[in-house]
């Protein structure tokens, strides 16, 4: 996935809703919870471990500003804060994303284990 055929280097301004020097944030187009938001740098780069030191600093840096707006605008319950790496670990968008994914008291059954759910026959090992 080249920045040409990339969705997220496609991004309309209008879509953004926070960025700094470094990085961008946008909703999720398919939100698996209201509010799911994604935060990616600039730079076309596919993993979280080709970052440079500044922008895994803006990119933290926008994730604790994001979540302190989605606080009070949603108020949810919890978070989980996830990013796919690779494709053998489920990344779709070749562009490094990270999934802030609000959680609400109920939006599941039994949350439990939450990212472990990636292996539902492992999730559950308090049982
Ligand atoms: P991944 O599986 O790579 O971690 O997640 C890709 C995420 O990007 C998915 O949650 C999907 O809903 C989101 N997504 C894919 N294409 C687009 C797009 O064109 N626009 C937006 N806003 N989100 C997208
Ligand atoms: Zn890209």
């Amino acid at each position: 996935m080249s920045r040409l055929n990339c969705p997220f280097c496609q991004i309309e301004e209008q879509q953004i809703i926070f960025q700094n020097e470094l990085v961008i944030s946008f909703r999720d187009g398919f939100p698996i919870s209201p509010r799911h938001t994604l935060i990616i740098p600039k730079r076309h780069i596919a993993s979280f471990f080709e970052l440079t030191a500044q922008e895994h600093q803006a990119l933290f840096e926008a994730l604790h500003i994001l979540k302190t707006e989605i606080d009070q605008e949603f108020t949810p319950d919890g978070y989980n804060i996830g990013i796919n790496d690779g494709l053998a670990a489920g990344q779709t968008v070749m562009h490094l994303h990270v999934h802030l994914i609000p959680r609400y008291k109920g939006d599941c059954t039994d949350p439990r284990g939450g990212v472990r759910w990636i292996f539902p026959e492992k999730a559950a090992y308090w049982l």
